[in-house]
């Protein structure tokens, strides 16, 4: 696409639009936006057909779903990692017998392709809607696929992320996961959405090809193609037309940084030799083996039911002390913080024998599991026991979903029974408010600030329109960690986040300077963490703090830490 053709914004200048920072740097270019889905609404009214074309028709649908599912498989064959399993899971999706059957009886009812693709795929949206967790988030893959059956059936161009001529910054309302994974990351420079959460597929993608990326921006959908923006991913802004060489000069900047990045070889420390322990979030072995590669102290959460998420029926011990042992043994000699299963609402566990709920993530998830099916913990925590031994690291153990002390108590006494170290995560405000109380009970704590943000705000963390809700840096979520900080501080007890806050550079400053002594991060985030860390004073962080802690807005609080430490 030619981007002397596309339109000029109507926009004012310099204008600073703010969102929520998913990948960090800083990127100058030019708008490209996706071209145009077919507009479901403003499709014409079609008549139902004759019988006797009926059959035509449903072949006409299911060539064109097969075309769209080749095209995707394609760009998957050609794409790796996350990017493809993202291109090959829609592409099966496209074509699912339940979707397809559903409008092929409408066909022969006698209803159009067009309308019977539109009504099929609505009654599935609405269904996996229903279902929630990570079935709603594939609401948008099914009404991709919609809007590329509709494109074929109406010999229109396939709607989609345009090729750019120069290196562009790619803005749309929200991104397709199929649109965001077939990105080349040297033309796409940089991205930014007005809808998608943290943890949406477009942040995933991003993260993996390493584009700055700024989501839940309000405000871009009025910025037009061919605008030059800066996108700011540390930040969570993007200026419209801002100064041409200011702007390089940021980018220039946010280069270097990457650049002392990547030097960063640990072990955490702020640059006046203030300890904080830079750890690796894990979810099995491979990612322990892989995390290996950064220099991480530790794990600080391994994710353990990510490992039995397919599973009908629940491990053995035997093959627990499997798993468990090889995330040991990778990181033999070295603090490894094992999180017991944390089965319920968006990862349930088939066989924790969960029952159906109104509302899963205040359900029956985490601790409270155990309550009903106490063996589960009590086979788990042998597991863990075996593999210590075996392999002579003995973990942390931790419980997640901890409301009150007396759960804390009893969670704490089966794991020393074991010859274990117990703590348990901070997720749930009630656990933070009595972290005094709580850390009579445990050696240790970890603060989840996913749920904790989740529930202190009351914002389903799967939802793209409250993302700025969620967002970590909320007033009232760090005056949560700043109180179990502190009760962490007065016991001489260690407390840690292990949340997606620990792995924003700034914010894991901030979470120092409140006194957490570790912080536990995506391995791909570890370098980027400790080198920002080592290049403040612990005074710094603290000054950062207690200007987060004074902030009105996450806004604020981002930008009153960013003149205290950038
Ligand atoms: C958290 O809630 O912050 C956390 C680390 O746990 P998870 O993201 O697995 O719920
Ligand atoms: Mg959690």
């Amino acid at each position: 696409m030619s981007l002397s053709s596309v339109p000029t914004s109507p926009a004012s200048p310099s204008a600073d639009l703010r969102g929520v920072p998913v990948v960090p740097g800083v990127r100058y270019g030019p708008v490209i936006r996706p071209g145009r889905s077919v507009q479901v609404d403003e499709l014409p009214s079609e008549p139902d057909l004759d019988e006797s074309n009926r059959a035509a028709e449903v072949g006409r649908f299911s060539a064109a779903a097969a075309a769209v599912a080749e095209r995707l498989r394609e760009r998957a064959a050609h794409a790796s990692g996350a990017a493809s399993e993202v291109l090959g899971a829609t592409a099966m999706l496209a074509q699912d017998r339940a979707w397809l059957g559903a409008a092929e009886k409408r066909i022969n009812q006698g209803a159009p392709a067009t309308r019977a693709t539109i009504e099929a795929v609505a009654q599935f949206a609405d269904l996996f809607t229903q279902m929630g967790g990570l079935m709603a988030e594939r609401v948008t893959d099914l009404h991709d696929i919609r809007d590329r059956v509709l494109a074929e059936l109406s010999g229109l161009p396939e709607p989609g992320v345009p090729v750019p001529d120069v290196p562009s910054i790619l803005c749309a309302h929200d991104l397709a996961p199929a649109d965001t994974a077939g990105l080349d990351p040297s033309l796409v420079v940089g991205l930014a959405t007005a809808l998608g959460g943290p943890t949406s597929h477009t942040a995933i993608i991003a993260r993996q090809l390493g584009i700055p990326c700024v989501v839940a921006v309000a405000g871009l959908d009025d910025v037009a193609a061919g605008v030059q923006i800066l996108v700011d991913g540390t930040r969570g802004t993007v200026t419209v037309e801002p100064d041409p060489a200011q702007a390089r000069a940021a980018v220039q900047r946010s280069d270097e940084t990457a650049a002392a990045t990547a030097n960063w070889s640990g072990p955490g420390a702020t640059s006046d030799g203030h300890p904080v322990t830079i750890l690796a979030n894990v979810q099995d072995a491979a990612a322990a083996w892989a995390a290996r590669d950064v220099p991480a102290e530790g794990v600080g959460l391994f994710r353990t039911e990510f490992c039995f998420l397919n599973r009908d029926t629940e491990p053995t011990v035997e093959e627990q002390a499997g798993v468990y042992g090889e995330v040991l043994e990778a990181f033999a000699g070295r603090r490894v913080v094992i999180r017991t299963l944390d089965a319920g609402s968006d990862k349930p566990l088939k066989f924790a024998r969960q029952v159906e709920e109104e509302n899963p993530a205040l359900g029956v998830r985490g601790i409270r599991i155990a309550e009903a099916n106490p063996e589960l913990l009590t086979r788990q925590l042998e597991a863990i026991a075996v593999a210590a031994e075996r392999t002579g690291n003995t973990p942390w153990v931790m419980a997640p979903m901890i409301a009150t002390a007396q759960e804390a108590g009893a969670f704490a006494e089966q794991v020393r029974a074991h010859g274990l170290t117990p703590g348990v995560m901070i997720e749930v405000p009630a656990a933070a408010l009595l972290a005094d109380q709580i850390l009579a009970q445990v050696d240790f704590l970890s603060i989840g600030t996913n749920d904790l943000a989740q529930y202190t705000m009351a914002a389903d963390r799967m939802s793209s329109e409250l993302a700025t809700l969620t967002d970590p840096w909320q007033p009232a979520v760090l005056m949560l960690v700043d109180m179990a900080a502190r009760a962490g501080m007065k016991a001489g007890k260690r407390v840690g986040v292990c949340g997606e806050a620990a792995a924003d550079p700034l914010l894991a400053c901030v979470l120092a300077g409140l006194g957490v002594s570790s912080l536990s991060a995506a391995a791909a985030a570890v370098r980027a963490v400790g080198a920002k860390v080592a290049s403040v004073t612990a005074q710094q962080c603290r000054e950062a703090a207690q200007a987060v802690l004074a902030a009105a807005s996450a806004g604020e609080a981002r930008a009153a830490a960013h003149a205290v430490l950038e």
